[in-house]
Order: C-alpha cells, then structure tokens, then sequence
C-alpha cells in the first residue's frame, strides 16, 4: 500500500481577518495537486468563527474541482442558527460536515445549552436533512481528556455512529499502538466504520507541547527531548519532525489504515514535505517553494 493509493484530506481554518484569506488561497492552491478528497474548515469554539468558516466554505467549495467539508460544533448553537447554517451549506450542495460538540467556550454564560454532546448534532441533522450529508465525527485513539475512562469515552463514540455518523477523524497521536488497540476495540463493539487517523505535523516544540497538553495528546518523552534539542536550528528540528511524522504514517500504513487526514494549520510546506517523504510524486515546481 503505497500513500498514493489512500484518500487523504486537509484540514485549514479560517483566518482571523479578511486579509488573511488571500495567503490561505494559496496554501490551498499548493495542497490542491496533490487531489485530497476534501478540504475542511475549522469551526471556532463557541461558533466564534461561525461566519468565517461559512464565507470560507463558500468561497473555495469546488476551488480546482475539490469539495469543502465545513466542521459544525454544537455546543454553543441553537436549533435555528444550526438550522440557518445547514440549509446554506445544502443550498451550496455542500456534501459532508464534520459533526462536533466542540470546545467549551471559556465564557458558559454565553452559551445556548440545548446541544450538550456531539451525538445529540448528529441526530438532529439526520431529523431534519435525512441522507443530505455524510456525518464525519471526532474519535479519539488516547482517549478524549473530559472523559472518565477509555471504556465510556468509547461507548460515547459508539452513540455517534449509532446515531449516523459514517466515518470518523482521530484526534493526532503519534503512537500507533493506540490507534491500532482503539480500532481493535471499536471492532470489538461492531464499530465498521472507517476511522482516519489525524496527522499533525511537527513543526515547533513550544506550540506542540502547548496544543497537546490541551486536546489529550501524548507527545513521546524521546520526541520532546529531540525537539528541544533542536529549539535554535529551526530546519534540523523540522527535518526530524517530517522523519517522526513520516515513520508514524508508515507504521499505521502497515497496520493498515482507510486514509489519512492532515492538520495542515494553515502551512501547506510542512504536510507537503510529509507527503513527499512518503513517497508521494509532488512535481509542480511551485510545490517545492517555501
Ligand atoms: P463528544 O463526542 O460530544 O465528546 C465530548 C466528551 O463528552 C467526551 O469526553 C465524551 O466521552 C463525552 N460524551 C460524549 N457523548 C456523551 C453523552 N451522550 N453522555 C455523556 N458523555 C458524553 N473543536 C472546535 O471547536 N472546532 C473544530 O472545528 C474542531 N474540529 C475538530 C476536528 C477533529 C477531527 C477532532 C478530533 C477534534 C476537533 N475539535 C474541534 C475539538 C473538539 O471539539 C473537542 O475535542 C471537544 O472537546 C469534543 O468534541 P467531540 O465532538 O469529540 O465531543
């Protein structure tokens, strides 16, 4: 199995301000030759980029013939915005959303509370726009940090297929053994289907520790002890970081995986360094410039 035989996508989010739109056209100009199967765009915590992810969804749905996938998080919303929301993406023949609960809001007074888990979004989208749209979900191989335990974090994960959700994106890791027990388990629950593994990129030490001790994420001690021992030689810590990533995805190929779905964070050099060292033939020269 070789990385050009597997679907993978991308995953961007939307610039703070309007002049940042331009710059992110052209990080999907970039990744756009290497023909992901979707690009998705962020949801802010508490729909605090409700109309930016929207007005980006728009604007670059079919760019270069490649369909948008907006994420949706429930948490702060109400049935009528959420219901605004979807029938401006079915209007657009928007075709899949990724269907979270997403992060708290650090302000809860300012939230609706009638959403309180992703599983309750994806039935009502289902109510109400039947077969519409493909439902991806959150799933979380190292378990999701708000839950109790591995066992009930997976039962939680097994209502969002229940209730429709038909593929699913892992949160990043970079060990492959808990990608590998989480698919065992979720086959031990009848859970069949597919589950793409979330690639991050390395690209800084500080901003890896900082996301990770957020989201749950292990970053192995060696992984950590190498980064700082690159913290002033930005290129050798970038290298060994595509090296890491690269020897992970190898590793899930061999386990075996349905594709890969890539944490871009708006920079398409890092993934497309990533790609390249996998194998994938990136030939246009504007690919390979910084
Ligand atoms: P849920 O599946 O609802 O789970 C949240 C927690 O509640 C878990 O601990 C779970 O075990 C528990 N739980 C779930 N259902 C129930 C239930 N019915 N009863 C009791 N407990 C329950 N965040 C954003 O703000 N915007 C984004 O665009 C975004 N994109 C993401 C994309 C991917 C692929 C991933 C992996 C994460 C993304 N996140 C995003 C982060 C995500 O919003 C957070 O991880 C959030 O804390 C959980 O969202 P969820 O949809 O996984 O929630």
């Amino acid at each position: 199995m070789s990385i050009e035989d597997l679907p993978i996508s991308f995953e961007l989010f939307p610039p703070k301000t309007a002049e940042g739109i331009p710059p992110l056209k052209e990080q999907h100009g970039l990744l756009a030759p290497c023909r992901p199967r979707f690009f998705s765009i962020t949801y802010g915590a508490g729909g605090s980029t409700r109309d930016r992810t929207q007005q980006l969804v728009l604007e670059l749905n079919r760019a270069q013939g490649i369909p948008t996938v907006p994420h949706l998080s429930c948490v702060a919303e109400t049935t009528e915005s959420l219901t605004t929301l979807l029938d401006t993406y079915k209007a657009a023949g928007i075709q899949r959303l990724v269907a979270l609960r997403g992060d708290l809001p650090k302000d809860e007074n300012h939230i609706a509370h009638q959403f309180h888990y992703a599983n309750e979004l994806v039935t009502f989208i289902k109510d109400h726009y039947g077969h519409t749209f493909e439902l991806i979900v959150a799933a979380y191989p190292e378990v999701h940090p708000e839950a109790p335990n591995a066992h009930q974090d997976l039962s939680n994960f097994k209502r969002k297929v229940e209730a429709g959700a038909s593929a699913a994106i892992t949160q990043y890791f970079y060990n492959p053994d808990a990608y590998e027990d989480f698919i065992h388990r979720c086959q031990r629950q009848g859970i069949t289907i597919p589950i793409y593994p979330g690639i991050m990129p390395i690209t800084n030490h500080d901003r890896l520790v900082r996301f990770s001790q957020r989201c749950g994420a292990e970053v192995p001690r060696w992984i950590e002890q190498r980064l700082l021992d690159y913290q002033d030689d930005p290129a050798s810590l970038q290298a060994f970081g595509t090296e890491v990533v690269a020897q992970l995805c190898e590793k899930l190929m061999a386990i075996g995986v349905p594709g890969f779905h890539f944490y871009v964070l708006n920079q398409a050099k890092p993934t497309l360094d990533l790609l390249q060292a996998l194998g994938m033939n990136i030939t246009a020269p504007e690919l390979t410039a910084a």
